[in-house]
C-alpha cells in the first residue's frame, strides 16, 4: 500500500469546508435506497412514526442527526456518528476491537444497538420513537463510510489531499467530493437518479446476486422483545446498548477494511476526485451505500416483525 502525504499546512487545513458526515448526498441514496426494500409493515411503521415532517420519508429524516449533532443540547450526540478505530492501515492492519476502539460505549456500534432497542419498545412518546427512528436511520448511513470506521488522521480530517485541482482533506473527499462529482456528471445531478439506478442493480443486476448475503438476522429480536415486556418499566440507560458482534460491528468491520485496500492507496499530489483514484473509490462507495440501504430495511423489517402488531407504536 502505498502511503499518503501531507501536502499543505495548517493554515490550508483551517479553511477546508466543515464536513461531518457522508454528505447529504450519501445519506439520502441510503435512504431512498432502503425505501425501496422496506416490508409494507415497516412503511406503516415508519409512516406512523415520521409522520407528515418528513413526508414518511427515510431519505428526508437521514440527515437530521448531522443538523442537530452541533447544537448544545445534542452534543452528546457528535462521537456516536463514527468508531474512532485505533488500527494500522498503513502498515496493512486493518481490526475493529470494541474494547479498544468503542470506550464506554460511546462510538457508533453502541449507538445502532441502543436505538434499535429503543424502536422495540412498544409505549414511548411519538418524540422519542421520532428521534431513536432518525438516529438509527443516521448511522446506518454513517457505518458505512470507511472513514467513520478509521481513528487515523482523525479520520483523514488532518489529511490534505488535491480534489479537483484543489486542496481538500481526505475525510471530505470520502463524504462528498467523489460521490458528487459522480452524480453531476453521470446521474444529471440527482440523487434519485443515482439511488434508482443502484436499486435497479441490485434487484435485477450484477448486485442482484449478492444482495441476500448482505444481511442476515443473527440476534433474536424476539428475545429483546420478551425483555422489554418483561422489564417494561425500566429506563434502559443510554449506553446499555446490545452489541452484536454478527452485525453492527461486522458492517463495521466491513466499511474499516475498505482503509487497507483503497482509502489510503493514493501518491503525493495524485487528484483525487478524477481518475484512477475515483474510479477506485467510487466502486467502494457504491457498494457500500447499496448494502448499508438494503441493511436499513431489512432492519426496519425486522424491529417491525419482532414487535407485534397490537404492540406497535400508534399515534
Ligand atoms: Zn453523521
Amino acid at each position: 500500500m502505498k502511503h499518503a502525504y501531507v501536502l499543505a499546512t495548517l493554515a490550508a487545513l483551517n479553511a477546508l469546508p466543515a464536513a461531518i458526515a457522508w454528505g447529504v448526498s450519501g445519506h439520502h441514496a441510503v435512504g431512498l435506497v432502503a425505501e425501496q426494500f422496506l416490508s409494507k409493515n415497516a412503511q406503516a411503521f415508519v409512516s406512523d412514526i415520521l409522520g407528515e415532517s418528513y413526508h414518511s420519508s427515510l431519505a428526508l429524516a437521514s440527515t437530521w442527526a448531522d443538523s442537530v449533532r452541533d447544537q448544545p443540547e445534542y452534543k452528546w450526540s457528535a462521537e456516536l456518528h463514527y468508531m474512532n478505530t485505533k488500527d494500522s492501515p498503513r502498515t496493512n492492519s486493518c481490526t475493529v476491537e470494541l474494547e479498544r476502539d468503542c470506550p464506554g460505549g460511546r462510538c457508533i456500534v453502541a449507538a445502532m444497538g441502543n436505538y434499535t432497542w429503543h424502536l422495540l419498545q412498544a409505549a414511548q412518546p411519538r418524540a422519542q420513537a421520532e428521534e431513536a427512528l432518525k438516529f438509527l436511520i443516521h448511522f446506518l448511513g454513517d457505518v458505512g463510510q470507511p472513514l467513520h470506521t478509521e481513528a487515523l488522521a482523525l479520520g483523514g480530517y488532518q489529511l490534505p489531499v488535491i480534489c479537483e485541482g484543489q486542496v481538500t482533506n481526505l475525510h471530505w473527499v470520502w463524504d462528498e467530493a467523489i460521490l458528487d462529482s459522480r452524480i453531476v456528471r453521470q446521474f444529471h445531478g440527482s440523487v434519485r437518479h443515482f439511488a434508482s439506478w443502484l436499486v435497479r442493480d441490485m434487484k435485477h443486476g450484477a448486485m442482484s446476486r449478492t444482495v441476500a448475503s448482505w444481511y442476515k438476522t443473527p440476534w433474536s429480536l424476539q428475545s429483546y422483545k420478551e425483555q422489554i415486556i418483561s422489564d417494561s418499566e425500566a429506563q434502559a440507560p443510554f449506553y446499555n446498548a446490545v452489541y452484536d458482534e454478527d452485525t453492527y460491528l461486522e458492517w463495521t468491520r466491513e466499511a474499516n477494511a475498505h482503509a487497507c485496500t483503497t482509502v489510503f492507496d493514493y501518491r503525493m499530489r495524485e487528484e483525487l476526485c478524477e481518475g484512477r483514484y475515483a474510479n477506485m473509490a467510487f466502486q467502494v462507495i457504491i457498494g457500500q451505500i447499496a448494502k448499508q440501504g438494503y441493511r436499513l430495511a431489512q432492519t426496519l423489517n425486522d424491529i417491525v416483525d419482532a414487535v407485534e402488531p397490537e404492540l406497535r407504536p400508534r399515534f
